[in-house]
C-alpha cells in the first residue's frame, strides 16, 4: 500500500503487532477488515467485497460487519479456526479530532473464547499447551471460561505418547506449541502437518482428519523458556515457588502451564485473577480411558458422530452448565479411589428421596453458570445481567444448602458448608443495580437511583431539562400556530425543531435554520441550544460515572471469586449427584457394590443406551468375571447375537460405577478398574491413510504393552481385517498371550466369530466360554440375546445375511457351498485327527483345506469342460499355465 491515508497507517501499524490473526477494526458503526483479511472474511462469512479508495490506481479491498451483530461473525470464524482480534477506538469521537485513538482490546481464538455463542453449555473448551524433549515431556489445560487449570509431564519412551493421549481425552480446541520445534512435536504427537497454513499464518480447523482436533498454534519459544515459567506462575498466583502446586522439578509442566498463561494474558488484555490453582495431576489418579475406548464405548459421541445417543446424553439429568460439564468430566475421568466413589454413591442414595431431589432440581434452574459468570467478572466480559443472575443465584443457593445440611452422606454435608451465602455481594448488587438491566452497560440505565448521588442529581437535572424541552414543543406550536411542529433529536444533529415546507411562511425570526429537508427544515433556538449543551453534557458525564461506579461493583464481587467458585463447584456437584439420582430412578438403576477384590459379578446388566433405543424389551445379562479361573472369556455367536452390547455393557457398568452412579442391573459388584482398553469394530481409518487391518493392530499392540491385572479389557473380532487364517492365527495368539503373561493378565472378554478359539478356551486353566443364543425357526434366524456359558454351534452367517435381504439365488448357493465345506471338514478333520493334532488346530488346518478344495474343484470343471483336440498349441500352453495358476 504506497502512501496510504494516516487511518490505514494506523491500521497497518496494529495489524503488525497482531501477526496470525483477523483484525476487526472499529470504524463508526462497524468492524471493517482491510486486504487479505477482507478476503478471507468475505470468504468465510459470505459478505459482499468492496474496496477503500475504490476509483484510486490501489484499491484497498475491504468489507465489514456492524458492531452490534459482531458476536455472531465473530464466532463463525473462531469455531472455523480463525483467530479475531478486536480493534476498538479507544477515546470518543469528537469534533476538531481527525483520527482516533485505536488499540486491541482482546484477541479470540479457538482455545481462550468464552462467549456464550462460542462455547458449549454443557462442554468445556480447553487451550493446552505441550513442550519437552525426548522422554519428557510436559502438558498444560486451560479452561479458560471457568479458570479450570492442570498440568502434567510424562516421563520415559513413551512421554509423547502418552501425552498425546492426554490430548485426545481433553480434546483441547487450540494446542500452543513452541514455534522453532513446531514440525518435530507435531509429529511426536501425531498431529497434522501446517499445510494450508496461508500467507497469514491463518489456519482454519480441519476437524476431519486427526483424532486431536484443536488448532495448533504455534508461539514464541520464549513464551515457554523456563526462567520466565516459573515466574510468570508464581506472579499470578502471588506464591513463593511452585511446590503448593506439585510442580517442583516439573520443569515442562511448568514452561507449558506458563505459555497457556501468557498466551491468555496477551489475548485477553485482562488479569484472569478467577484462574486461583494449577492442578498437578497423575495418570494414576483417575480411571484412563483413551480416545479409541471413549469412541467405541460412546461414553460423549455416539459412533456417527452426534451425542445424542450416547451414555453421557442418556445419563445427563443435569439442570445447569456447570453440572452439566461436571458430569461429562467425571465420565472422561472416572474415580479409582474406592473411598470417593463410596462417598458420591452415599449421596446420590440419599437424593433417591424424590421430594427432596425435585425440591433441589427446581431450585437449580433459577441458578447461573456460576462457574462462567465468574471467569467473565475477571475477563472484564460480565454484563450487567450477569449481576443480577449472580444475585438471584446467590440468593437461592441458603436454600439448597438448607435442604443438605443434614443428610446422612458426608459428601452433602460438605457441599452445605461450601456453599457461601456472601450477603454483602447480594446487598452490593442489590442496592446499585437496577432489577432489569440493559446487556450492554453503554445502554444506560444499570444503576440503580439512590446508589449514587452525584449520579441521581445529573439523572434529575436531564430529565428536568427533557421535560422543559417537551413543554418546550407546546408553548411553540402555541406561539407559532404551527400544528405539526416537532421537536426532536439525533446524534448528528442534537436536538431541533423540525418544520414541514408549508409551514415554512410562519416561522418566527428567532428560529436559526440548521438543515434542509426534501419535506422540511430544521431549526433551532438559543433556548433550545443552551438545555442541549445541558444535556448532553450531563449525559456524557453520566455514562462515565455509570461506568465508574458498574466497574467498581465488579471489581469488589470480583474479590469474592474464591468464595464464589467453591459456591458454584458446590453447586455444579449437587446437581450432578441429583442427575446420577434422577437418572437411577428413571431407568431403574441399582446401587453398585464396590471392594478391593478382583471379581465382577454383575447379575441382570443391561447396556442403557441400547437398552434405551429398541423397540424391544432388553435381555438381561449375568456376567462374571475375575483374575483367576474366569479371566479370559470367549464369546461366540451370531453375528447380530449381541456380543458387542454385552461387552460395552460390561464397561459401561464399570465406568458408571466408579463415576458413583447407580448402574443397569439387578445387582453389581465391582472391583476397582484402571484402565478399559477397547478394540470394538471395525473403522477405517480414512483420513490418516491408515488400513483397518492396521489400526486395529496398532490398537491391539498398545492393549498388549500397556495392560495389567487391573484392567479391564474388551476384544471385539480381532484380526479380521485379514485373511481368515492370518486373523485367526493372531486372535489365537493374542488370546493366549493375555491369559499367559502374568503382568499383562488383565480380565478380558473376546467376541469373535472363529469357533475355533473356542478349542483355546478348554485348554486354558484362567478361560471360559460363552455364546450369545440364537436359535432358527422356519429357516429365519431368531436372536435370543441370552449370554450363556458354551459355545456357539453356528454362526448364522447364511440366515443373517437372508435377514439382510441378499437375493434368494445367492443365499442358496452360499447354503450349498457351506454344506461341501463342512463335510470336507469332517473328513478331513478326521484324518488330522489321527496325526495327534490337537483339536483345535487340526480345525483350522480343515478349514484351510475346505477352502482349497472348492477353489481346486472349480479348476478340475474347468479341465472336464474343455475338448483339447480343438486347441492350437500355443492355446494348450496358456491352458496349463492358466491351471498351474489356479492350482493351490
Ligand atoms: P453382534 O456384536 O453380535 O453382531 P450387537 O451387539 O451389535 O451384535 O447387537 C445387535 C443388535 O441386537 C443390537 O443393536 C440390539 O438391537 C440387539 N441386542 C443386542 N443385545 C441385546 C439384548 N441383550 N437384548 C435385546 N436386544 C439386544
Amino acid at each position: 500500500m504506497d502512501n496510504p491515508t494516516p487511518m490505514l497507517r494506523q491500521y497497518l501499524d496494529i495489524k503488525k503487532q497482531y501477526p496470525g490473526t483477523l483484525l476487526f477494526f472499529r470504524l463508526g458503526d462497524f468492524y471493517e477488515l482491510f486486504n487479505e483479511d477482507a478476503q478471507i472474511g468475505a470468504r468465510e462469512l459470505q459478505i459482499t467485497l468492496t474496496a477503500r479508495h475504490k476509483d484510486s490506481p490501489n484499491p484497498v479491498p475491504m468489507c465489514g460487519v456492524p458492531y452490534h451483530a459482531a458476536a455472531g461473525y465473530i464466532s463463525k470464524l473462531v469455531r472455523k479456526g480463525y483467530r479475531v482480534a478486536i480493534c476498538e477506538q479507544a477515546e470518543a469521537a469528537s469534533k476538531g479530532v481527525k483520527l482516533v485513538k485505536r488499540e486491541v482490546v482482546r484477541v479470540i481464538t479457538p482455545g481462550t473464547a468464552v462467549d456464550s455463542q462460542l462455547v458449549e453449555r454443557t462442554e468445556s473448551s480447553y487451550l493446552a499447551a505441550v513442550t519437552g524433549d525426548d522422554n519428557r515431556v510436559g502438558v498444560s489445560f486451560l479452561e479458560l471460561s471457568t479458570g479450570e487449570f492442570s498440568a502434567t509431564e510424562e516421563t520415559g519412551p513413551e512421554a509423547w505418547a502418552k501425552v498425546a493421549e492426554h490430548l485426545g481425552r481433553y480434546a483441547p480446541s487450540e494446542i500452543l506449541l513452541p514455534r522453532s520445534p513446531d514440525a518435530r512435536f507435531r509429529h511426536n504427537l501425531g498431529l497434522p502437518t501446517p499445510e494450508g497454513l496461508g500467507l497469514l499464518n491463518v489456519q482454519p480447523n480441519d476437524h476431519s482428519s486427526a483424532p486431536i482436533a484443536g488448532v495448533v498454534t504455534p508461539i514464541d519459544d520464549e513464551c515457554f523458556a523456563s526462567d520466565t515459567a516459573t515466574k510468570t506462575l508464581c506472579d499470578h498466583f502471588d506464591v513463593k515457588d511452585l511446590s503448593v502446586f506439585g510442580l517442583a522439578g516439573r520443569a515442562h509442566a511448568i514452561s507449558a502451564a506458563a505459555a497457556c498463561m501468557r498466551y491468555v494474558q496477551d489475548t485477553q488484555k485482562a488479569q484472569a485473577a478467577h484462574i486461583q490453582s494449577l492442578d498437578y495431576f497423575e495418570s494414576a489418579e483417575f480411571m484412563v480411558l483413551d480416545a479409541v475406548t471413549l469412541a467405541n464405548l460412546e461414553i460423549i459421541r455416539s459412533r456417527n458422530d452426534s451425542s445424542d445417543n450416547s451414555l453421557f446424553s442418556l445419563i445427563d439429568e443435569t439442570i445447569t452448565g456447570m453440572g452439566g460439564r461436571l458430569l461429562r468430566a467425571w465420565l472422561l475421568r472416572p474415580s479409582i479411589k474406592r473411598s470417593e466413589i463410596q462417598t458420591r454413591l452415599a449421596a446420590v442414595n440419599e437424593l433417591g428421596d424424590a421430594m427432596l431431589r425435585d425440591k433441589i432440581r427446581l431450585i437449580l434452574k433459577s441458578v447461573a453458570d456460576l462457574e462462567r459468570l465468574i471467569g467473565r467478572l475477571n475477563l472484564g466480559t460480565a454484563s450487567p445481567r450477569d449481576l443480577v443472575a449472580l444475585k438471584a443465584s446467590l440468593d437461592q443457593s441458603p436454600v439448597i444448602s438448607e435442604s443438605i445440611i443434614g443428610s446422612k452422606a458426608l459428601l452433602l454435608q460438605v457441599l452445605a458448608e461450601n456453599i457461601f451465602e456472601l450477603p454483602e455481594v447480594r446487598d452490593l448488587i442489590a442496592r446499585a443495580i437496577v432489577d432489569e438491566p440493559p446487556q450492554n452497560l453503554a445502554d444506560g440505565g444499570v444503576i440503580r437511583s439512590g446508589y449514587d448521588s452525584d449520579l441521581d442529581e445529573l439523572r434529575e437535572m436531564t430529565a428536568s431539562v427533557k421535560q422543559a424541552i417537551a413543554g418546550f414543543e407546546a408553548q411553540e406550536r402555541e406561539r407559532t400556530g404551527i400544528q405539526n411542529l416537532k421537536i426532536r433529536f439525533n446524534n448528528v444533529f442534537g436536538y431541533f425543531i423540525e418544520i414541514s415546507k408549508s409551514n415554512l411562511s410562519r416561522v418566527p425570526d428567532d428560529y436559526d435554520r440548521r438543515q434542509t429537508l426534501t419535506n422540511a427544515e430544521r431549526f433551532t433556538t438559543a433556548q433550545l441550544k443552551e438545555w442541549e449543551a445541558k444535556v448532553l453534557g450531563a449525559e456524557e458525564k453520566m455514562a462515565v460515572l455509570e461506568s465508574d461506579l458498574y466497574r467498581s461493583v465488579v471489581d469488589t464481587v470480583a474479590g469474592e471469586t474464591r468464595k464464589i467458585q467453591s459456591t458454584a463447584r458446590a453447586l455444579a456437584t449437587v446437581d450432578t449427584l441429583c442427575s446420577l439420582a434422577e437418572t437411577a430412578a428413571k431407568r431403574n438403576f441399582i446401587c453398585p457394590q464396590l471392594h478391593d477384590g478382583d471379581e465382577i459379578e454383575i447379575r441382570s446388566g443391561r447396556h442403557p443406551v441400547v437398552e434405551a433405543s429398541i423397540r424391544d424389551s432388553f435381555v438381561p445379562n449375568d456376567i462374571y468375571l475375575n483374575n483367576s479361573t474366569d479371566r479370559l472369556l470367549i464369546v461366540t455367536g451370531a453375528n447380530m447375537g449381541g456380543k458387542s452390547t454385552v461387552l460395552r455393557q460390561i464397561a459401561v457398568i464399570q465406568i458408571l460405577a466408579q463415576i458413583g452412579s447407580f448402574v443397569p442391573a439387578a445387582s453389581a459388584r465391582l472391583p476397582i478398574v484402571d484402565r478399559v482398553w477397547t478394540r470394538v469394530g471395525a473403522s477405517d481409518d480414512l483420513a490418516s491413510g491408515r488400513s483397518t487391518f492396521m489400526v486395529e493392530m496398532t490398537e491391539t499392540a498398545t492393549i498388549l504393552r500397556n495392560a495389567n491385572p487391573r484392567s479391564l479389557i474388551l476384544l471385539d473380532e480381532i484380526g479380521r481385517g485379514t485373511s481368515t487364517f492370518d486373523g485367526l492365527s493372531i486372535a489365537w495368539a493374542v488370546a493366549e498371550f493375555l491369559h499367559n503373561s502374568p503382568e499383562r493378565s488383565a480380565k478380558t472378554v473376546f467376541a469373535t466369530h472363529y469357533h475355533e478359539l473356542t478349542e483355546l478356551a478348554e485348554s486354558l486353566p484362567g478361560a471360559k466360554t460363552y455364546q450369545m443364543t440364537a436359535t432358527e425357526r422356519d429357516g429365519d434366524v431368531v436372536f435370543l440375546h441370552k449370554f450363556q456359558p458354551g459355545k456357539a454351534s453356528k454362526s448364522y452367517g447364511i440366515a443373517v445375511a437372508k435377514l439382510a435381504g441378499l437375493p434368494p439365488e445367492v443365499i442358496a448357493r452360499a447354503e450349498a457351498v457351506l454344506q461341501k465345506l463342512e463335510k470336507y471338514e469332517l473328513a478331513v478333520f478326521a484324518d488330522e485327527k489321527k496325526d495327534g493334532l490337537s483339536l483345535a488346530a487340526a480345525k483350522a488346518a480343515t478349514a484351510q483345506v475346505s477352502l482349497f478344495a472348492v477353489s481346486n474343484e472349480t479348476t478340475l470343471a474347468e479341465v472336464r469342460d474343455v475338448d483339447p483336440a480343438g486347441m492350437s498349441a500355443d492355446e494348450l500352453r496358456s491352458f496349463v499355465q492358466h491351471l498351474k495358476q489356479r492350482i493351490i
